[in-house]
């Protein structure tokens, strides 16, 4: 008799800590434009969705409304929300409707 078990192989341990960033889709490192299709997070439009401090982010060019800055290239005064904003209002970066705008969490 020698020892009721062996000593388990610690060589043969799968490497957990290789890299859990990777595979992991959706993850919005790729950015909107990578998820053809998926809109999560686009508001399209549906203004019910959004709270009077609610920012959202151009998803063309990652700009980001804050409600509490307001928009001083469209005079847009701090306070205003997005529901709030003129029909005519664009993404002051890249001129882009507040259709294509997602919600930031
Ligand atoms: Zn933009």
């Amino acid at each position: 008799m020698t020892g009721p078990h062996a000593p388990p192989l610690r060589g043969s341990l799968p490497p957990e800590g290789a890299d859990p960033t990777l595979g992991r889709p959706g993850d919005g490192v790729g950015g909107p434009h990578a998820s053809p299709g998926g809109f999560e997070g686009s508001y399209l439009g549906n203004r019910a969705l959004l709270r009077s401090d609610t920012r959202l982010e151009c998803k063309i060019c990652w700009w980001v409304y804050d409600p509490a800055e307001g928009d001083p290239q469209w005079q847009i005064p701090p306070g205003t929300p997005f529901t709030e904003l003129p029909p005519h209002w664009r993404c002051p970066n890249c001129d882009c409707p507040p259709e294509q705008f997602m919600v930031l969490e």
